[in-house]
């Protein structure tokens, strides 16, 4: 499924450069406040650019917070389906790209006489970062 090289509007482009710019997901109030100096005026304006963006693939909405995360990868094709790892601790996201999810999920739908469509799936854990600091904090045993 090759989608072809679209060219954004001025609108979607400071959308997607505002969400790669950014280190966390990003709710659709916060890239209206930050995307108003750009020209960006109605919130309408910015869910017009935020569907077009995840329908090519260069955006992931994340369904429990309601916010919004450039795709870290080239060619994601993952425009319906996502799986992402969520920090407890720090809120930092990353993507998985495990291709052979869907399948996956299809088989095991399959079993239970359902057909797969799509997933989005959010893991929830501590991430590298964090179990860090958290080893080290909770080493103190006498
Ligand atoms: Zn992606
Ligand atoms: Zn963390």
């Amino acid at each position: 499924m090759a989608l072809s090289a679209e060219k954004l509007t001025n609108n979607q482009q400071t959308v997607l450069d505002l969400l790669e710019k950014s280190k966390e997901p990003l709710k659709a109030y916060a890239i209206l406040y930050d995307t108003q100096k750009k020209g960006i005026k109605a919130p309408l304006q910015v869910y017009r650019a935020l569907d077009k963006l995840i329908e090519i693939g260069k955006v992931h909405k994340i369904e429990s917070r309601n916010s919004y995360i450039a795709c870290e990868h080239k060619n994601c094709n993952s425009s319906t389906s996502t799986s992402f790892l969520i920090c407890e601790t720090c809120d930092q996201v990353s993507e998985l790209t495990q291709k052979n999810l869907p399948s996956y999920f299809a088989k095991q739908s399959e079993q239970a006489d359902f057909k797969y469509a799509k997933h989005n799936l959010e893991i929830y854990g501590v991430c590298k970062d964090c179990s860090k600091s958290l080893v080290v904090g909770g080493k103190i045993d006498h």
